[in-house]
């Protein structure tokens, strides 16, 4: 197995478990290796840290797999996936009222590289890296052993590129005429595609806050913006809203909010297709009582931070317009580059060009079922605020 020795002073991290060892970060290799090999990581007094999967072609040079002295193999593999299966047990998931979750949390659930989204009996793999890719029967086969009805695979998009593997979508085990999925979602019935949707058939980040904004919305008049398949909309209806405008660029997104209206019973939802920006332009003043606002990632890279910032604030300032006085706002990014600290003072700054005064009433994050390591805050990606507007 190759060498990696680290730099001085570039190992601390490492020891404290954050899972990645960038290119700038190793002072020499010993020993060759091919795209996805195990290799070992040692500080530059030699000593071992652990070992992980390479690829030579990512500035992520090494996703660590273990902090032990163990090959990384499919029982290694297996027994991730088990102990990823109990934490959600743990968690209660499944339950009654919540049947899709995130089953695998890449590096929170110690298989960097990998996210296993649960849609009622059908789990959806999407890999960001090539180390487990390469080992992709093992993980096939370690979640075949939870008796899933179909095993599906979601085409890793730029990543395939970056990290230097092909991936398409696909049924990996199962049916191969699977098309939607019936699955529950904070007691909200839905119809998931995962061989057709975006990511991997919804974004079960939200969930918690989207539970949350339901709790919130009796009576309201609720505009959800960038709505994808409905989520924030639905439980705000099923909450007591009144009425909900779903918009969304997206038309095939829309169909889905109706037909999950349709569904769960719920009226009252209009949708709109139309860019967020254009809507808000010309949505009346001060009309909704609650906004939601969960846009796509503005900043994927460091280069685009100031202009993704300043697309938050347009963004925010336009949602605040459309605010009722003493109406909520709920705001989010899932920009990993933009923190928390810079996304509360973009808000600040947007409350200004608004003319508004905002209050923070509760600052949340990705739900219990995307677990991250304590050392890696890249892993926390997800900002949510629950603002009210005066
Ligand atoms: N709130 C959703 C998730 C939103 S994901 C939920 O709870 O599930 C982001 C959504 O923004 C996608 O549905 C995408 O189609 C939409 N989108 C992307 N660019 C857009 C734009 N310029 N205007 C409106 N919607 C857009």
């Amino acid at each position: 197995m190759a060498k990696l020795i680290l730099k001085r002073g570039r190992a601390n991290p490492l020891w404290h478990g954050h899972p990645w060892v960038y290119s700038g970060a190793i002072l020499r290799e010993e020993g060759g290796y091919e795209p996805g090999d195990s290799v070992e990581v040692s500080d530059f007094e030699g000593r071992p840290i652990g070992r992980g999967l390479a690829n030579p072609r990512s500035q992520i040079r090494v996703r660590m797999m273990t902090w032990r002295d163990e090959p990384i193999d499919a029982a290694l593999i297996a027994a991730r996936v088990r102990e990823a299966r109990a934490l959600r047990e743990r968690l209660g998931f499944p339950s009654e009222a919540t049947t899709a979750y995130r089953l695998i949390n890449s590096e929170g659930d110690g298989l960097p590289g990998l996210t296993v989204d649960v849609y009622g009996d059908v789990h959806a793999v999407q890999f960001s890296a090539l180390g487990l890719k390469r080992r992709e029967d093992e993980v096939y086969d370690a979640l075949a052993q939870l008796q899933p009805r179909a095993i599906v695979e979601v085409s890793a998009g730029g990543f395939a590129q970056v990290e230097g593997f092909a991936s398409a979508t696909r049924v990996v085990r199962g049916p191969d005429d699977l098309a939607s999925v019936r699955c529950r979602e904070n007691g909200i019935e839905l119809e998931v595609e995962p061989l057709k949707g975006q990511k991997t058939g919804m974004f079960l980040d939200q969930r918690d806050n989207r539970r949350r904004v339901g709790e919130l919305s009796r009576g309201a008049r609720v505009l959800d913006v960038y709505t994808y398949a409905g989520g924030f909309a639905l439980n705000a209806l099923k909450g007591g809203a009144v009425h909900a405008t779903c918009v969304d660029s997206s038309a095939r997104a829309l169909e889905r909010v109706q037909a999950h209206a349709a569904l769960n019973g719920l009226t009252n939802v209009e949708t709109v297709e139309a860019d967020a920006f254009r809507y808000l332009e010309t949505a009346r003043p001060r009309s909704y009582d609650f906004v939601i606002v969960d846009p796509p990632k503005f900043a994927r890279a460091r280069k685009d931070l100031d202009a993704a910032i300043k697309g938050y604030q347009r963004l925010n300032t336009l949602a605040m317009t459309a605010c009722a006085e003493g109406g909520l706002l709920a705001t989010s990014s899932c920009s990993q580059l933009v923190d928390e600290e810079t996304f509360e003072r973009m808000l600040a700054a947007a409350a200004k060009d608004a003319g508004r005064r905002v209050q923070v009433l509760e600052v949340r994050s990705q739900g219990a079922d995307h677990p991250i390591p304590p050392a890696f805050p890249e892993g926390r990606y997800l900002k949510f605020l629950l603002c009210r507007l005066v």
